[in-house]
């Protein structure tokens, strides 16, 4: 389990390890094909800053040989805004008192109806953790009713155990995103003041749970404002490379949302600008350059346009972050506001015009359709 190979590394050594980096260091890193882990420190080092345009350069590349120029177009539904747990970052925090709403069956299948006419194959059902609403049975329920609707199904739900998993893959679930939000253990105590999030390890060892079940890809993300995101983003490369050597068939992707305005949260404490937003995405791809990237709508217009040819892999398009959004209903509490608001077809524009192909189903499934 991941909670076990973590305590090989202490976050304190690991941030000054990343803080002492120099030039040298990284013209040295550079200069590889193949990468350690203290190479990975540089990598993500203010030292690596000054050779950004190397290390976009070399992560466009490594993306086009393994993806093509391709980009997976996917949309969020948010099923439920109910949630028992208190994260001070979150609209759907516990303590926020605004109108709940879980989507009927009749509701879901109107929103599924909505972004099928939109061209969607790839969706991403969401909910808040909440063991009476949206419980294991009634995510498996909208899984399977998601089947009927589109090819590809991923879910961002709360952590569960193996069994579950288990059942979400036999339903037809393709992938189980879960993001640990911060690796630092004393700051996620500072965000997560109540609920079955206050387990740390226990959300650590989710994508080994997901792993076992075989399920056929994990989503693994930090929460860009929670800590120091240069350490974060190794421990996060850590977890990455630790799952695809324990679960090798399995498919892994990486998001890395910055923290937007929401309900309740008046200020970042670990703000990332975007040029150190750039220096994220691309030394993660340099230190894996299979992992799918997914960019979504909390980033704003001027960003998205510059990162598709930067490492991206897939992104979400014209989202909507509250339950009943797309054709329900509008009133419902959003989780966050989302910052670019194109429509998809704005954003197919988009894609085509910086010279990338558009794909509507998963990728990997896309490709081997051929
Ligand atoms: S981040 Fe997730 S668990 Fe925390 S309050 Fe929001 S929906 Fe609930």
């Amino acid at each position: 389990m991941f909670s076990e190979e973590i305590k090989k590394y202490s976050w304190n050594e690991v941030h000054d390890a990343i803080y002492a980096k120099t030039r040298h260091d990284a013209e040295a890193t550079l200069s590889k094909i193949k990468y350690t882990t203290d190479d990975w420190m540089t990598l993500l080092s203010p030292a690596a800053e000054a050779y950004l345009e190397e290390l976009a350069a070399r992560s466009r590349n490594m993306t086009i040989q393994r993806f093509g120029k391709t980009i997976q177009l996917f949309a969020p539904i948010y099923l439920s805004n109910e949630c028992q747990n208190i994260c001070t970052y979150c609209g759907f925090s516990f303590g926020n008192k605004i109108p709940r709403k879980t989507l009927t069956e009749v509701e879901i299948k109107t929103e599924f109806e909505f972004l099928r006419k939109e061209h969607f194959e790839h969706v991403l059902l969401v909910t808040g953790e909440d063991a009476v609403h949206a419980n294991p049975v009634y995510i498996n329920h909208s899984i399977a009713l998601a089947r009927n609707y589109f090819s590809d199904v991923a879910i961002e739900v709360q952590p569960l155990g193996e069994a579950e998993y288990s059942m979400f893959k036999d339903s037809g679930c393709d992938a189980v995103l879960v993001y640990q939000e911060t690796y630092n253990p004393e700051n996620y105590k500072i965000y997560h003041l109540k609920g079955k999030k206050l387990n740390y390890n226990y959300r650590l060892d989710t994508p080994d749970r997901i792993g076992k079940a075989g399920i056929n890809k994990i989503g693994l993300g930090v929460l860009l404002g929670l800590s120091d995101w240069r350490t974060d983003a190794f421990f996060l490369a850590l977890h990455l490379n630790y799952l695809r050597k324990t679960y090798w068939k399995t498919r892994y992707s990486i998001s890395f949302p910055r923290l937007r305005p929401a309900e309740g949260l008046t200020k970042v404490e670990h703000p990332v600008s975007d040029k150190e937003f750039v220096q994220l995405m691309c030394a993660l791809r340099i230190i894996d350059n299979e992992v799918e990237m997914s960019l979504s709508t909390r980033e704003p217009e001027y960003m998205r346009n510059h990162l598709i040819n930067m490492g991206v892999t897939s992104m979400s398009a014209g989202s909507k972050t509250n339950p009943g959004g797309y054709a329900t209903s509008s009133e419902t509490l959003k989780q966050f506001e989302i910052s670019d608001s194109r429509t998809p077809e704005q954003i197919l524009e988009l894609i085509e015009e910086q010279g990338y192909e558009p794909v509507w189903k998963n990728w990997d499934k896309a490709l081997t359709a051929h």
